[in-house]
């Protein structure tokens, strides 16, 4: 077990040494007291900061996939330089200039890289 953050442990004690003083009268137990509610309050505390890295990864990985999905639809519609056809179409026409389609490759790797 880590031992509570002295600063929080002070806050914690700041925060209810008037309270409890004047009950029992001892600061070492107030002490002990506040080190042991800022431990529950770090445990609390890492346990959300985890869940939340959690949930923005998630996040994250979803956006890596939207962005990943563009490109793969802007790459689809880069067109034939000879007829005009999208690329996500080559396979099913032929071109009617040149029987294959003509797709220029510096412009199909600038949409799969995201460059404009
Ligand atoms: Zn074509």
């Amino acid at each position: 077990m880590t031992a509570p953050d002295p600063g929080l442990t002070d806050l914690i004690a700041a925060a209810l040494g008037d309270k409890i003083m004047h009950t029992n009268g001892s600061g070492d137990r107030n002490r002990a007291y506040a080190a042991h509610v800022a431990l529950v309050v770090e445990q609390h505390t890492n346990g959300r900061i985890a869940e939340l890295e959690a949930e923005l990864e998630k996040y994250h990985a979803e956006e890596r996939r939207e962005l990943e999905w563009d490109r793969f639809c802007a790459q689809q519609d880069v067109r034939c330089t000879e007829c005009g056809l999208r690329y996500g179409e080559r396979k099913d026409y032929t071109c009617p200039h040149i029987g294959e389609h003509k797709y220029d490759a510096d412009e199909l790797r600038a949409a799969l890289e995201g460059e404009s």
